[in-house]
């Protein structure tokens, strides 16, 4: 089996065949205390590196042996594991419904067809979760959004591109009809600081501001700031198709999609409410709950203040509604139109 036994004492990790499941305990050779099984995809930090040891220590205390983490339980993004004791603090929380140590009594059923939301409410009767793996017969999105709005009290939630729908009941989002302007105004404050915070990044690299995505990457190896650097106290990486930004004082977070820059990213979204203090009600009601923070964004998307993006490569993409969005040109002039040719 693909684990590793790890002494976390010693520092030391043994890539060794062993019983899982059986209960057997394997001491460490060294210094004879059962050591912690750890997932083949745990990456054994150099023995003086201590750091980094007691970060892994400390993921692996609250259930996390370095088994793939997804955005939400349901999938999403692949979620990278944190490497500092700070980073792996907010991790163990906001993941922690996919941690070895979760309870999973939860009942689920796995269907392969289209179902009406009768049927799925149906089901849902005997089953707490509905797994629908349309990657076959694949879905329209008019699907997905008929569901989310008809099974008012479910968490509807998809897995682009592979094409899954997650419905788990019992979910109470009557509250977030409270707080939706509250989210577009955070969604505003959100992009008007990205909008900032990439324009001063692309002045720092001296390049335009149209500049694309391999230009940035060009020149950010130039400065010897790839694939992460910081300027301000802002640190920046890229995250495959994307950057992301940090604030290292306020904890903001910020990412930008470079194949459509409007995009808006929940897990940036969420990481950025985090970091606002101002805003009680509404993180509340998300607090350590990224899914409910995604169910909310389906609900704007619902009453077309959000849209969600047809893209070829079938990923979920949601920006604002520009069209219902009162900019400062509009505001008491009338439209204007070419001026006729004397
Ligand atoms: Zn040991």
């Amino acid at each position: 089996m693909g684990y590793k036994k790890t002494c976390f004492k010693c520092r030391k990790s043994f890539n060794r065949p062993i019983d899982f499941g059986s209960g057997r305990e394997y001491p460490c050779p060294q210094c004879s205390k059962p050591m912690t099984l750890m997932t083949h995809r745990f990456r054994p930090p150099k023995k003086d590196d201590t750091k980094s040891w007691e970060v892994a220590e400390f993921l692996s205390e609250h259930g996390f042996i370095y088994q793939s983490i997804f955005e939400t339980p349901s999938g999403g993004t692949h979620i990278n594991y944190p490497t500092t004791k700070r980073a792996a603090k907010d991790f163990v929380i906001r993941y922690k419904e996919q941690s070895t140590n979760w309870p999973t009594s939860r009942t689920s059923i796995c269907k392969t067809e289209k179902l009406q939301p009768q049927e799925i409410a149906k089901l849902l009767q005997s089953f707490e979760q509905i797994l629908l793996d349309l990657s076959e017969s694949g879905y329209e999105k008019k699907y997905f959004y008929k569901l989310v709005k008809e099974l008012s009290n479910c968490l509807v939630q998809e897995v682009r591109p592979i094409q899954y729908i997650s419905i788990e009941r019992d979910v109470d989002s009557s509250e977030y009809n409270l707080y939706k302007e509250e989210m577009l105004q955070l969604i505003e404050n959100y992009n008007n600081q990205r909008k900032t915070v990439f324009k001063t990044f692309l002045e720092y690299l001296e390049l335009n501001q149209s500049s694309s995505f391999s230009e940035i990457t060009k020149a950010m190896k130039t400065k010897g700031q790839y694939p992460k650097g910081k300027f301000d106290s802002w640190r920046f990486w890229q995250h495959g198709s994307d950057i992301e930004f940090r604030n290292s004082r306020t904890d903001e977070h910020i990412n930008i999609l470079m194949a459509n820059k409007d995009s808006l990213n929940p897990d940036s979204l969420f990481t950025y409410i985090h970091s606002q203090s101002n805003l009680e009600g509404l993180t509340k009601v998300i607090a350590g709950k990224l899914k409910n923070l995604i169910r909310m964004l389906d609900l704007l998307v619902l009453d077309n203040r959000l849209i969600d993006i047809d893209n070829t490569l079938r990923m979920k993409i949601i920006q604002v509604n520009e069209s219902l969005q009162i900019t400062q040109d509009d505001q008491g002039m009338a439209p204007t139109s070419p001026l006729p040719i004397s």
